[in-house]
């Protein structure tokens, strides 16, 4: 059981986004009413550019970055450091996005030290973890998904401190959503694992956020399964609208 306050959704508009698409979050941020605000925390995570210029619009909705290095500065050509994300306005991280891991050989030990330096500036990380159709099929999910939050998790940082991110591989962009019993069942024991790393009683204060497909239209469902504490959304999340049709569900 989750023992965290508020729920999170957060926005990932991965590689899409020009100085334009800054009324986007503009519009995110007057629809964030006040009934919203209480129910659910709304984060956006734009691409890095668009960053210190969402911070004086953004308002009440939380900025975030979708990557970092693991170090604070130094000779590393177009990398971006978490104290580099801080300092333009996020309060968030996402590390270790399935689209990291595979295009760049992204590997938990790596991952976790991307979340450590992003708690030592001060953000809040959001590690992925999800297994691809292939293990999904092969009866392996829960065990490669396990072993991802074992070997990514930053677990020096405080529990409520850090958000997980379930996203299976062949959910995302693709229309697919698992049932709300499988998301259920496979927050459950990233739940026990959290339990057992953190110590018992202490896993719940970290938020476990299902993402993949997440639309208007099936937010309702897929939020309301036992142990989802919000979700992480992709291609959704570039409209206003669809977005805070998203975060409507907690209305
Ligand atoms: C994502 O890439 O984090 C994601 C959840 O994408 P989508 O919502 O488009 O499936």
């Amino acid at each position: 059981m989750t023992s965290n306050p508020r729920p999170l959704v957060a926005g990932n508009w991965k590689m899409h986004g020009l100085l334009a698409s800054i009324g986007e979050i503009e519009a995110v941020a007057a629809g964030y009413d006040a009934e919203l605000r209480a129910r659910a925390e709304l984060v956006v995570c734009p691409p890095a550019t668009l960053l210190a210029l969402a911070r004086p619009i953004a308002a009440d909705v939380g900025l975030g970055g979708q990557d970092c290095h693991d170090e604070e500065s130094g000779a590393h050509t177009g990398d971006i450091s978490a104290r580099m994300l801080a300092d333009a306005g996020a309060t968030y991280v996402i590390v270790g996005h399935s689209e990291r891991r595979a295009a760049y050989g992204e590997s938990d030990a790596l991952v976790r030290a991307k979340a450590e330096a992003a708690s030592r500036a001060g953000l809040t990380p959001i590690v992925c973890v999800g297994e691809t159709r292939f293990d999904r099929e092969a009866g392996r999910a829960v065990e490669i998904v396990g072993r991802q939050v074992d070997g990514s998790v930053p677990w020096s940082a405080p529990p409520e401190r850090l958000v997980i991110a379930y996203e299976p591989v062949w959910a995302i962009g693709t229309g697919l959503t698992p049932t709300p019993r499988d998301v259920a069942d496979m927050h459950g024991a990233i739940r026990a694992r959290l339990e057992t790393g953190f110590g018992a009683g202490n896993g719940g204060a970290t938020r476990i956020l299902y993402g993949g497909s997440v639309k208007p239209a099936n937010a309702a469902e897929l939020l309301r399964a036992p142990d989802v504490d919000g979700a992480l959304v992709g291609g959704a999340s570039l409209k206003a609208a669809d977005f805070l049709g998203i975060a409507g569900a907690y209305r």
